[in-house]
């Protein structure tokens, strides 16, 4: 799978909830998992590869988590700064600051509603990747001067794509 970058209004798209959980969906999942991989990535959203639909996959310490239309039901009240990237948007880091943890509901690959509690690496891209779905990217959450710092590569991005 080609993944989108940065420049291209599906970043910014709203995605749709999924009604049913097709094997059309579970073959698409796998791919994704095949192309995060590829890309040396820990998350990926369905608009990062041009499908503005309510799912992403993620990999921590060689666990997987294919999430479906996911939520976040709470948020901890602490938060800390992590460094953040994006494969949609290459050879930017910066730290960000975010809930904590997190409590999540969502459907898995089988249809089944799953909900549990996140924290560390796992709540970081979980809401990272949420975000995506909404059309929001990490680097929106930058103060104005971290944004001036990056503006000159983020227009190269825009221009040559990675
Ligand atoms: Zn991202």
């Amino acid at each position: 799978m080609k993944i989108i970058y940065y420049g291209n209004p599906v970043l910014r798209e709203t995605s749709k909830e999924v009604t049913e959980v097709t094997d059309e969906i579970r073959k698409i999942l796998d791919e994704m998992v095949e192309t995060m991989r590829e890309e040396s990535g820990v998350g990926l959203a369905a608009n990062q590869v041009g499908l503005t639909q309510r799912f992403f996959v993620c990999e921590v310490e060689g666990n997987v988590k294919k999430i479906i239309n996911p939520e976040i039901i709470k948020f901890s009240e602490e938060e800390i700064e992590m460094e953040e990237g994006c494969l949609s948007i290459p050879r930017i880091y910066k730290r960000v600051k975010r809930p904590e943890k997190i409590s999540v509901k969502y459907m898995n690959e089988k249809g089944e509603t799953v909900e549990e509690e996140l924290d560390g690496i796992w709540a970081r891209v979980y809401q990272h990747e949420l975000d995506h779905l909404n059309g929001v990217l990490f680097i929106d959450k930058l103060s104005p001067l971290n944004k001036r710092l990056i503006s000159k590569r983020l227009a190269q991005i825009k221009k040559e794509g990675n």
